[in-house]
């Protein structure tokens, strides 16, 4: 069955071969008479270097991908900011002015997304002239929408439990960076008619708040796919910082591009890199 697939890159570093390996999933699962889509999430604040998004249409030309591209999140910041707002008029949300290192210090648990926020601002007014952020009172919205289910290719049927991330941000401080990842994909995928969310098995416990936002916002809900990761042997996560190369550097010294996509769609990946396929077991 045809499928809306995409995939959306952050131009705040090069792709590398775990990118080339989620575009080429997502192109493919889209299938005969499917859509791919290509979008450029560059709402990163400071650490978003627009013009990389050039570079990375040209890496998907050169991998043998052809895409419709929508537009990108910064001309999408109207439907980000009217979603927190409808969620702020229900009572969802409320103000977080604590630091990291304060979270760190008080949180008891630890997360998907590292220490679990305790809900210190929940139950106090925090001084309203610093800078806050909006997080989503969890127990509330799970009391709203009742028990929550969602599928995935792979994994199978899953049971919702965006609790296990607490009370997540869904409005960040940084006002150059409206909404957090979790609100701004969710949005997307929504209005760009997207019926298969594919992504790497990292983000499969984001997937439990998106589904929830979803419920909450009267939003569409789609299928997922979580796919397996291109890890070097340590079991690390590709990064140009530890020397994964990019994917323009293997463009630019003349490699063949359709030939590197044979083999990532063959599972023949290079020399001491292997796919980490299990949930849980990747760092
Ligand atoms: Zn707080």
């Amino acid at each position: 069955m045809p499928h809306v697939t995409r995939f959306a890159p952050s131009p705040n570093g090069p792709l590398h071969l775990g990118h080339a390996y989620s575009a080429i999933t997502a192109h493919d699962l889209a299938g005969a008479g499917g859509t791919f889509l290509l979008r450029i999430e560059d709402i990163d604040g400071e650490r978003s270097r627009p013009a990389l998004a050039a570079d990375f249409r040209t890496d998907l030309s050169w991998l043998g991908l052809q895409w419709s591209e929508v537009p990108q999140q910064s001309g999408r910041t109207a439907n980000y900011r009217a979603a927190a707002e409808r969620l702020r008029a229900e009572g969802l949300l409320y103000p977080c002015t604590c630091t990291r290192a304060q979270i760190a210090a008080a949180a008891t648990m630890t997360g998907a997304e590292g220490p679990v926020y305790p809900g210190t601002c929940r139950t106090s007014v925090p001084d309203p002239s610093a800078p806050a952020a909006w997080r989503l009172d969890m127990a509330e919205a799970l009391r709203r929408t009742g028990p929550l289910t969602w599928h995935d290719a792979l994994a199978g049927e899953q049971q919702a439990r965006p609790d296990l991330l607490g009370d997540v941000v869904l409005v960040r401080k940084d006002a150059a960076t409206p909404a957090s990842y979790h609100l701004a994909a969710t949005l997307d995928d929504a209005k760009d008619g997207v019926t298969l969310v594919t992504r790497g098995l990292d983000l499969f416990a984001t997937t439990h708040v998106h589904r929830l936002l979803q419920r909450l916002l009267g939003l569409p809900v789609p299928q997922w796919h979580h796919h397996g990761l291109l890890a070097e042997a340590d079991g690390r996560k590709l990064a140009k910082r530890r020397g994964s190369p990019a994917l323009s550097d293997r463009r630019l010294a003349g490699n063949d591009g359709w030939a590197l996509a044979a083999d990532l769609r063959a599972g023949r990946f290079p020399t001491g890199l292997h796919l980490v396929q299990s949930v849980g077991c990747y760092p």
